[in-house]
């Protein structure tokens, strides 16, 4: 999560404007979905970060569409651009998502997904036999999630039974992962 004083996020510009400068996404799991249901409550959930650090999400009620049934315990939470402010008491820091397009929640748990993208993300290697993908052979991509590499069309048929489990998360994780984080120009919504 980002604070909008940290130099590493945001540039201030002459006349007092802030910008980001790269683009980012906070991810954690749902630990609490206790309130998530309840409008009233700003559909709060509770989450914990990949460093076992707890934070609480609130989410503004004119954002724009959005399933809260999907808040759930187990899930993963995505949020682009998020930045932390503090609660109405002044003391408690939350993350308040104001525009529900930079949502995007992944109905399995944090580890699992941590664990699907270092093993798929690791384009230098076929998915199933691990060997080195050489530049110049000729890679063969699963057509449905677009993340899965291998090295030739036996490779991928032989792993189809083990990713099929898998493949739509990774279709997921592909919609998280398909960005620029090193630069920033606009906002991209997930939707
Ligand atoms: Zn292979
Ligand atoms: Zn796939």
């Amino acid at each position: 999560m980002a604070l909008r004083q940290d130099p590493n996020y945001y540039v201030e510009v002459a006349g007092g404007g802030i910008y980001p400068i790269k683009t980012w996404c906070f991810f954690a799991e749902i630990v609490d979905d206790s309130l998530s249901q309840m409008p009233e409550f700003f559909n709060r959930c509770e989450v914990r970060d990949i460093t076992g650090e707890t934070a609480s999400v609130l989410f503004g009620l004119e954002g724009g569409p959005m399933a809260f049934r999907d808040l759930t315990s187990g899930a993963t939470l995505f949020v682009r651009y998020a930045s932390k402010c503090y609660f109405s008491d002044l003391a408690t820091q939350v993350l308040k998502v104001e525009d529900l397009s930079m949502v995007k929640v992944v109905q399995a748990p944090l580890d699992l997904l941590l664990s699907l993208s270092q093993y798929y993300w690791d384009r230098s290697r076929c998915a199933a036999c691990r060997r080195p993908l050489a530049a110049a052979t000729a890679t063969q991509w699963c057509a449905r999630c677009g993340a899965a590499a291998y090295c030739g069309a036996e490779c991928r048929a032989r792993h189809a039974p083990d990713h099929g489990g898998h493949c739509h998360l990774c279709f997921e994780l592909s919609a998280v992962l398909s960005i620029d984080f090193d630069r920033y120009v606009e906002p991209v919504p997930f939707r």
